[in-house]
């Protein structure tokens, strides 16, 4: 499958922590991810992440291209509620985007370990159905 991943620079250290912790559960599966989280994620976990453009230089858009594509099969987005800078990615775009083509999204860290956990049992392989 392939995952999407994202987060807001004030949750880049959770993103970096919660990769680590699923590293055996990640490595099975295809990293997508912004520039800078990707970045962050390669060289904490040494897995390979296909990253995109940093988020705000475009790095969102491709996301949602490559959702629009059907091309991803899940989506992390750890986003910051409380300080979101104006330069960062707007989860909405993402939202709406998953909304439309009914993919899974977790936007919170206890959303994000339920998912990766179904992922792993299997749960995600009605996504097979779409391709
Ligand atoms: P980044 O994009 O991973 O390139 O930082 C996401 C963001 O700006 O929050």
């Amino acid at each position: 499958m392939n995952i999407g991943l994202v987060a807001h620079d004030a949750k880049k250290k959770l993103m970096q922590n919660f990769c680590i912790a699923y590293r055996g559960i990640l490595s099975k599966n295809n990293i997508y991810a912004t520039g800078t989280t990707g970045r962050l994620i390669e060289e904490v976990t040494n897995l390979p992440v296909h990253k995109f453009l940093a988020g705000h230089l475009g790095g969102e858009q491709q996301l949602g291209s490559q959702i629009e594509n059907n091309q991803i099969d899940l989506i992390i987005f750890l986003r910051d509620p409380f300080t979101p800078k104006s330069n960062e990615p707007d989860v909405n775009n993402v939202v709406h985007l998953c909304d439309a083509h009914n993919i899974p999204l977790a936007t919170n860290l206890a959303t994000a370990e339920l998912l990766v956990k179904a992922l792993d049992r299997g749960d995600m392989d009605f996504r097979n159905l779409y391709k």
